[in-house]
Parts: C-alpha cells; sequence; structure tokens
C-alpha cells in the first residue's frame, strides 16, 4: 500500500473513492516525484456525481434559496478559504510548482474574492420590469439554469476553479467540477470546505481524473448537464463544443492566447519593461493571458530588450516553497518537454537567443527571443512557458497590424503615455481584454474573455449572470 495522501473525489457532499477503486499519481514538478495519490475517475463515478448534482438542483434547497441566503454561505466558504490559505496554496504548489508565496497571497486571496464578488453580485442585481405597456406588465426573471459541468486547467487551479464554482453557485446552480489531472488536490479540499460553510449536500461535486477519454470527455457529454464552462486549449474547447452541440447546451470557453505587448517611443520605459517582464515570466509564463510577443518602435528598440534581458536575468529561480522565489519549475514532465520543443524548433528557424532557455529539473530560465518573424512557430503557436519574442515596428498602423496578426485574441497590453494614442491603439486591438500601461488588473465586472482561437463568450458580472441563468420573460394580461 502507498503512503502518499489520497485525493479522493466528493459526490454527494462525501469523499468517495472511483467505482473501480483506481488511481493515478499528482507528481511535484519540484522533486518530479509522485506527492498525491488521486480517485482516478470514470463514467461511473461522473454518472454518480451528475445525479447527485441533479437531484440537488431539482428536489435541493439551493436553487429555490433566495441570492441573500445563497450569499451567506458564500460568504462563509470565502472565509474558510482565508483561514486554510496555507494549506490550500500548498496543495496548488505541490500539483503545480508555482510559487508558494504566489498561490497563497494572490491566488486564495483572489478565490475568495470570486466567492464574495458573485455572492453579492447575484443579490444586488436588478431585474427589468416593463410596466409602461396599456394593459400588459411585462417583467424578466432570471432563474438557475441547472446542472453545470465546470472543466478546469492547471495553471492556477484555485483560482480558475473558483472563477467557474462561485458564479455557477451564486445564481442557484449545482456544479460538477473535472479539475485538471495535473491539479487535483485544491478541488477536492474546496468541496469540503464548502460543505462546512453550509453548501448542501449534492450542490458542488468533484470528480477527479482526465480528459479525452476520461472523466471530462464524460462529464461533458452526460446529457443531465444543461450548461458547460470551459477554461484550457482551444484544441479541446474545439472537441467540448462539439459535445455541447448534443442536446443543445451553453457553453463558455477560455482557451488560449498569444498576447502582444506594445511599447511606443513615448512609453514610461523602465514600468514598462517591469510590466513587459511579468506579463512574460510570471508563472513561468504558463499564463494564457501572457504577453509573450513583445513589439517595440525601432527609437527605443535597443534600450527596451537590453531592460528586459537584465530583468529576465535577475528572475530568482527556485524551490517554489521559498519565500524569495519568483519561478518554478514548469508544470510538468510533458510541458517541460513541450516548452523546450517550442524553443529548440524557434533556434532551428533562425530565431537568436538573446538570453535564457538553461535547464535544470523541469526549471526553464526566462528566455528572450529575437530575430523571428510573425510567420514563425514560435509567433504563432501558444508556447505556455516563460519565452518572449521581440519585434521592432516604425508606426502605430504596423504595431496593430503586428498585434492582431495572431488567431488567438485574449490579451494585449499597450505601453504609452499619450491618452490619445492609449485610446486610438486600445480601440483597434483585437483582443477581448486590453492593459494599458498596467497587466493583471481585474475588476469583476467587466466582461472577461477572448475572441477568435482564445474562445466564446464573456464571463465576469452581468456577463457571468446572463450565461449563468436562463431569462424568462413574463407577460401578464392584468
Ligand atoms: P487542457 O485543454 O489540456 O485541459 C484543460 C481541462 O480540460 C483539464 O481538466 C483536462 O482534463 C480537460 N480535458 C481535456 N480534454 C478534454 C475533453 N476532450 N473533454 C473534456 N475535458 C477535457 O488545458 P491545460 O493544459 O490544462 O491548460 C492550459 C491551457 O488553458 C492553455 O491553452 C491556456 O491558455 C488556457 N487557459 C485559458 C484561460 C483563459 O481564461 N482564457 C485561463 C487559463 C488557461
Amino acid at each position: 500500500m502507498s503512503e502518499l495522501p489520497t485525493i479522493a473525489h466528493h459526490i454527494d457532499g462525501v469523499a468517495v473513492a472511483s467505482a473501480d477503486q483506481a488511481t493515478f499519481d499528482s507528481v511535484d514538478p519540484t522533486t518530479r516525484r509522485p506527492w498525491a495519490r488521486v480517485a482516478l475517475g470514470s463514467t461511473a463515478d461522473v454518472n454518480a456525481a451528475v445525479s447527485a448534482a441533479r437531484r440537488a438542483f431539482d428536489d435541493g434547497p439551493w436553487s429555490r434559496a433566495t441570492p441573500a441566503e445563497r450569499g451567506e454561505v458564500l460568504h462563509s466558504f470565502a472565509d474558510l478559504l482565508i483561514s486554510h490559505a496555507e494549506e490550500l496554496a500548498l496543495l496548488d504548489t505541490l500539483d503545480m510548482g508555482r510559487p508558494l508565496a504566489q498561490t497563497r497571497d494572490r491566488d486564495v486571496a483572489r478565490g475568495a474574492a470570486n466567492l464574495r464578488f458573485f455572492a453579492d453580485d447575484a443579490r444586488l442585481a436588478m431585474d427589468e420590469s416593463m410596466p409602461g405597456h396599456a394593459r400588459h406588465h411585462v417583467y424578466t426573471r432570471y432563474e438557475p439554469t441547472g446542472v453545470v459541468a465546470a472543466i478546469a486547467p492547471w495553471n492556477f487551479p484555485l483560482m480558475q476553479e473558483t472563477w467557474k464554482i462561485a458564479p455557477a453557485l451564486a445564481y442557484g446552480n449545482t456544479v460538477v467540477l473535472k479539475p485538471a489531472e495535473q491539479s487535483p488536490a485544491s478541488a477536492t479540499r474546496l468541496a469540503e470546505l464548502a460543505a462546512e460553510a453550509g453548501l448542501p449536500r449534492g450542490v458542488f461535486n468533484v470528480v477527479q481524473g482526465f480528459g479525452a477519454g476520461g472523466a471530462g470527455e464524460a462529464l461533458v457529454a452526460h446529457p443531465q448537464v444543461d450548461l458547460i464552462t470551459f477554461t484550457g486549449e482551444t484544441r479541446t474547447g474545439e472537441s467540448i463544443m462539439r459535445s455541447a452541440a448534443r442536446g443543445v447546451r451553453a457553453v463558455s470557453l477560455e482557451l488560449g492566447g498569444k498576447g502582444a505587448s506594445i511599447v511606443f517611443e513615448d512609453a514610461a520605459l523602465e514600468q514598462a519593461v517591469a510590466v513587459v517582464a511579468d506579463a512574460a515570466f510570471s508563472n513561468a509564463g504558463q499564463v494564457c493571458l501572457a504577453g509573450t510577443r513583445l513589439l517595440v518602435h525601432r527609437s527605443v528598440y535597443a534600450e527596451v530588450v537590453a531592460r528586459l534581458v537584465s530583468a529576465a536575468e535577475t528572475m530568482r529561480l527556485g524551490d517554489p516553497r521559498d519565500s524569495g522565489t519568483q519561478i518554478g519549475p514548469l508544470s510538468s514532465e510533458g510541458h517541460h518537454a513541450k516548452v523546450t520543443g517550442c524553443l529548440d524548433a524557434a533556434i532551428g528557424e533562425g530565431a537568436t537567443k538573446l538570453t535564457g532557455g538553461e535547464r535544470h529539473g523541469w526549471w526553464v530560465a526566462p528566455t528572450v527571443l529575437d530575430g523571428v518573424k510573425s510567420s514563425m512557430r514560435i509567433c504563432r503557436e501558444e508556447v505556455f512557458g516563460p519565452v518572449v519574442t521581440v519585434q521592432s515596428f516604425d508606426t502605430d498602423q504596423e504595431a496593430v497590424r503586428l498585434a492582431n496578426d495572431t488567431d488567438y485574441g485574449l490579451s494585449a497590453m499597450v505601453f504609452t503615455t499619450d491618452l490619445g494614442r492609449a485610446h486610438r491603439i486600445s480601440g483597434r486591438l483585437r483582443a477581448g481584454n486590453v492593459w494599458v500601461n498596467c497587466f493583471w488588473v481585474r475588476d469583476l465586472r467587466s466582461p472577461f474573455g477572448g475572441r477568435g482561437h482564445s474562445g466564446i463568450g464573456r464571463e465576469g458580472g452581468r456577463h457571468s449572470r446572463e450565461f449563468f441563468t436562463e431569462a424568462k420573460s413574463i407577460v401578464m394580461d392584468i
């Protein structure tokens, strides 16, 4: 028998092993050794979880509770996240290598903020009432939809999972969450804490396991699932959309990105490069929003590149549990092979490495490449590692053309001190999210999502409410 800690499914309010007792290992990317044994979900486990969620939705109190009643439970859940911050953060760090200081101070804090925001948003939301017609009184109700399937990636496990379950629950749905196979631990713990906070049994279920051919595919194919929210790779999104077509289920897809950071000649260069480096290398570049293509006005190109190289070289790689570590290992052996393969291919295609690229264990040093063309794979495909390409431009028009020369459309960053230019360029970028002189900043009321290969739909504030509810018009002749 193994002495590794075990991670169970959470179905109908209790921790359960897989119906067939199967397990898989979660590997700590720091030690490259298994650190936990995880229940391996199959169709039988998915069926049990969806049945529990269906019963809880149809017969339980949650879907009929008032938003204020639901909000109280979600605020208690958020309190428990904060009081268990160290423990939850360590689970994500062990699973996927993100520095503990960041999983604790950023991700758990944001997880709690997600729960509090949607609890309050659901409570404060107003429905339309149109009493104006002579005889008819018309009004709208936003009703819970039903059973939500939530499929999450591994790059910010707890944060991404709360981003999905918070609105799903706040607007009265029940949920089956399938976390990524690389990052199972915090999801099961989240479900336990939700139960402790008073969430009725069956309202929030977790099934562990793999995607294609496993629990993920079984979950999105299940006919009793009413709504699918997915974050992950574009190819997976396509497959999930095909599943969602059966039974005409709504789907929200938050997919990959290939964001541009554009530095104009009038930018505050020191501040700009600090943000550019953060946008390229934070979380070892495993960020959908990352600024992976740096575009710099020719007149400041040499200065910006020199500053970026120096910023990359001063980043501290290390054990993600050490407080000074800025960059941990990549999340898994397979992902390390993918990132280093992309780097080698870029050099093979003629890119010049200005710094970085060194490998140690599953770490990859922050890497800056120039001598690239937009047609090269390194400029077109999502690497999802600490790698940034640099190109120069001469005019605003050329900057916009280069930035938009991608199938993706998730994020773009603009660095300028010219207010008019900031507005003009932001308006012309084909991306769901544009940051000017900053990165990361999120107001949870604003829409979040991507266009093109970066996804379908927007979540955040009223956009989440529209996605996670069914609007009903009621017309009364009175
Ligand atoms: P992935 O698509 O490989 O896996 C994501 C999840 O989908 C996992 O839980 C996986 O088990 C599951 N899955 C895989 N195949 C499935 C299938 N056929 N049916 C059902 N479920 C399936 O993505 P990943 O490698 O875990 O995450 C990284 C990707 O996520 C990157 O492309 C990144 O850009 C993207 N991402 C996007 C956002 C955003 O907000 N747009 C945020 C974070 C990550």
